[in-house]
């Protein structure tokens, strides 16, 4: 059975990489037929953030992700979350310990420091110089007997280790360059490798599937592996996601932007996210650019997935969040809208339904949120009209006024209420009465929107219904005759 399998950190928020690797997973599961399992990662009691597991889990079902098993769902893997099965790493780590394999260490923070300070003065790599390596076994009973705080360190052997990443082929390295990792910490937790390693296998994971950052390990996992007796699993490393600046993509210099919720929070659609997330490293053989879940499980595949850094352009992003609002339908966007409406119309005049409003906006948004500011006329309850505004360059105040009797008569005869009928017949009668179109509409812009910028006046007009049309139309009049 294919198993893969995504292992967040719950040191904060889900981030656009995360996110990635998480889709790429539970792609390549559903391609394979195999299964996509979540774990908690939280073996780092330091960088722990309270609330963080919930927000990726929220994050990827947001998504549309599903998980198999998973610390939520459970499973005959269980548990899956790392600070609940540290008993099972504590007896490998001594089985490591048994076959010579790892050694244990007591040096002291302080001594460590030193040690550290000496070779980067001498600027040599850091690592540890193994003293206690030499530590006789009668030495090291005594001081576990004493009690003496102790972490497991890995014995990373001599020679060349060899592996073959799915994405890059073979790689080969001089293990001489690695240091003893530890294992085991001194509070009793594993590290990140034993912790990844003994869940990888105990969860027969297949496929390893995770970032370019995580390369560097890979070559310690795989000395481990060989040091436990166990078959490794196959490795695939994804490209990094670089900025615009192709540096790689970063809290420190991207900010928020590198955080899933921070679009979800400027209302992107889950389909566009996902669509965008697969092309961050990956193509399909043809020119096909949109996507839903299942056509992507149908073309997904790793070979075609390159090794060069994929860069994250925000605008490219925004198009084709466009394009997933265009496709959307009326029903369907206006109901995603109404999370952004709701301060307007708490504040607003009474709004049976914002159907009307969604389809003139559909056309125009990039992202939700800009909803608010774009909706914001057809919620007022009283526009706070700006007579100068009202009085274009063009023509006097008397003739504002007749452009605004001409257009609200106009309004009440109206007979079939469409957008495209009421702008042919107004253009058309404003044409045979010698009105210049400019004259016309401006003051009708401002009149029903208390703005000089508005979507067009004729779908403006139609979104707000004939009667509060009337009414604006009135109220703008009102205030020019004061
Ligand atoms: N816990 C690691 C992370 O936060 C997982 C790395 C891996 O997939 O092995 O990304």
């Amino acid at each position: 059975m294919i198993r893969l399998r995504f292992a967040p950190s719950p040191t904060g928020e889900l981030h656009i990489g995360s996110a990635r690797t998480a889709l790429y997973n539970f792609l390549l599961a559903q391609k394979l037929g195999g299964e996509f399992i979540l774990r908690i990662e939280d073996t780092d009691q330091e960088r722990f953030v309270e609330g963080s597991q919930d927000r990726i889990l929220a994050g990827l079902k947001w998504l549309g992700l599903k998980w198999q098993e998973g610390p939520d769902v459970g499973g005959k893997y269980g548990p899956y979350v790392q600070s609940e099965r540290l008993t099972l790493y504590k007896k490998y780590a001594d089985d490591l310990i048994t076959s010579g394999a790892a050694y244990y260490c007591f040096c002291t923070e302080s001594r460590l420091s030193e040690l550290r300070a000496e070779q980067e003065a001498k600027k040599l790599a850091p690592r540890y110089d193994r003293a206690c390596l030499k530590l006789s076994a009668e030495d090291v009973d005594l001081r576990l007997k004493k009690s003496e705080p102790f972490v497991i360190r890995l014995k990373i052997p001599e020679g060349t280790t060899v592996f073959r990443d799915i994405i890059r082929g073979e790689m080969s390295i001089d293990n001489s360059t690695i240091d003893d990792q530890v294992l085991l910490k001194s509070d009793g937790y594993p590290t990140y490798h034993l912790a990844c390693i003994v869940d990888d296998h105990l969860m027969e994971i297949t496929h390893v599937v995770r970032g370019e950052e995580w390369l560097p390990s890979t070559v310690k996992h795989i000395i481990l592996y060989q040091a436990l007796g166990w078959t490794a699993p196959e490795f695939a490393h994804l490209p990094n996601i670089l900025n615009k600046s192709k540096a790689k993509l970063s809290k420190r210099k991207d900010g928020e932007a590198v955080w899933l919720q921070t679009y979800q929070k400027q209302g992107y659609l889950p389909e566009a996210m996902v669509n965008f997330l697969a092309f961050m490293g990956w193509h399909p053989s043809d020119e096909q650019e949109f996507f839903d879940i299942p056509e992507l499980v149908e073309s997904f595949s790793l070979e075609r997935v390159q090794k060069a850094g994929a860069i994250f352009d925000t605008e490219k992003l925004k198009w084709f969040n466009a394009q997933y609002i265009k496709k959307l339908s009326v029903a369907d966007l206006d109901q995603r809208l109404q999370a952004w409406y709701a301060p307007l119309m708490a504040m607003g005049r009474p709004v049976a339904n914002t159907l009307s409003l969604t389809k003139v906006l559909q056309s125009r948004l990039e992202i939700l949120s800009e909803a608010t500011a774009n909706g914001a006329w057809f919620f007022s309850s009283e526009l706070n009209l700006d007579k100068n505004l009202l009085v274009s360059a063009s023509i006097d105040t008397a003739e504002t006024i007749k452009a605004l009797e001409y257009f609200k008569q106009k309004i009440v005869e109206m007979g079939e209420w469409e957008a495209g009928k009421i702008k042919t017949d107004i253009l058309a009668a404003a044409e045979a009465d010698g009105w210049p179109r400019k004259n016309l509409l401006w003051p009708v812009r401002v009149a029903l929107t208390g703005e000089k910028f508005s979507p067009d006046v004729f779908e403006v007009t139609w979104g707000l219904g004939k009667e509060v049309t009337i009414e604006r139309l009135y109220q703008a009049i009102k205030v020019l005759q004061q």
